[in-house]
């Protein structure tokens, strides 16, 4: 008799689960992904206690039949690639079909959604990857998705989620980082009730980073203009006044897809490093855009590490472009001088 059995698929899609879905935050991410994808304006989040009780997040994009709203929570299920070849040159932020499969198993979800112009909505229900029901609702035309219980039938993983301020300062990182990158849309997002962030659409970054940040900030940052050789990189970098003890002023992106790269870190290190001591970084708003070709983001199952064909060019033309709008910047003084 054969000791090798194939797993059956709720227990499949729950090992798989855990590497798209770590804390709170990454539903959050999963979500705001497929409703920018789905060309949504508007996207709407309330998150009770650090996300660990629940996660209520609606956009007004396109929408779902019935059939696809089911089948959106199998494994590989996806509207976004059909084919390997188009692994290689990826447009959305989705194409795994993993992120409402691993969701859906392991917490408890409620999704509604209603094409635009459709008669009636869906809802779905599902608690620990089975279905539980499927039924027509009234619903606003978009996609509502409520996520309570995250890991309710995975107690050791819920023990090691961190306390309600760190998983909520997570999730409010996250939505600024998708905030800055899509200025045409609108964000909300309330934790336990309260309103912590609130931006209406826009029309470009800078009227975006107002809006985040307030004009102080603005009017310490230095734009950043640089395309060369099939590399741009746009967004904001601070003067050399502004000195901070921690990353946490870096929003980092490559084809508006939040990273958290070492390679992009320390081309902004490399730029600076003769104007800020060590141990002392740059705020950053930094835009790379590369072709799809030249970027593997098919690297880990959140996605927010990614692989340069040319990484050396890449790391070149960010410094050049950092230094360059440091240069520019009419307030910057490299060295003191002494008249
Ligand atoms: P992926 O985004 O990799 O395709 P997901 O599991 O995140 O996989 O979603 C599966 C599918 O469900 C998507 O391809 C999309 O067609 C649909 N979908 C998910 N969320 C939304 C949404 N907010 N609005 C419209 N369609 C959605
Ligand atoms: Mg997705």
């Amino acid at each position: 008799m054969s000791k090798i059995r194939i797993l059956p698929d709720v227990v499949a899609n729950r090992i798989a689960a855990g590497e798209v879905v770590e804390r709170p935050a990454s539903i959050v991410k999963e979500c705001l992904e497929n409703a920018l994808d789905a060309q949504a304006h508007q996207i709407d989040l309330a998150v009770e206690r650090g996300g660990k009780e629940s996660i209520r997040i609606r956009d007004d994009g396109e929408g779902m039949t019935q059939d696809d709203a089911i089948l959106a929570f199998e494994r590989h299920a996806t509207s976004k690639i059909r084919t390997a070849e188009e692994l290689m040159a990826i447009q959305t932020f989705g194409f795994r079909g993993e992120a409402l499969a691993a969701i859906g198993s392991v917490a408890r979800v409620t999704l509604t959604t209603k094409l635009h112009g459709a008669t009636s909505g869906t809802e779905v229900c599902l608690e620990g990857g089975k279905l539980r029901h499927v039924r027509e609702v009234a619903a606003p035309g978009g996609t509502e998705i409520l996520v309570r219980d995250l890991f309710f039938n995975l107690p050791a993983r819920r023990k090691f989620l961190k306390t309600e301020a760190t998983e909520a300062f997570h999730i409010t990182n996250l939505v600024t980082h998708y905030a800055l990158a899509h200025p045409q849309c609108g964000f909300t997002l309330q934790h336990n009730g309260r309103q912590v962030l609130a931006v209406t659409a826009t029309t470009d970054l800078r009227a975006r980073a107002y809006q985040l940040f307030g004009a102080n900030m603005l009017d310490s940052l230095a734009p950043v203009e640089f395309a060369q050789g099939g590399i741009a990189v746009g967004g904001f970098v601070s003067r050399p006044h502004v000195q901070r003890t921690s990353r946490d002023g870096q929003y980092l992106f490559v084809n508006r897809r939040f990273v958290r790269d070492k390679l992009i870190g320390r081309a902004l290190s490399d730029a600076y490093r003769n104007i800020l001591p060590p141990g002392v970084f740059p705020a950053a708003m930094l835009f790379v855009e590369v072709p799809p070709d030249m970027v593997d983001v098919n690297v880990h199952p959140q996605k927010t590490e990614v692989r340069f064909r040319t990484p050396q060019h890449v790391l070149e033309s960010i410094v050049t472009a950092v230094q360059q709008a440091l240069g520019r910047s009419p307030q910057f003084a490299p060295f003191p001088t002494t008249a």
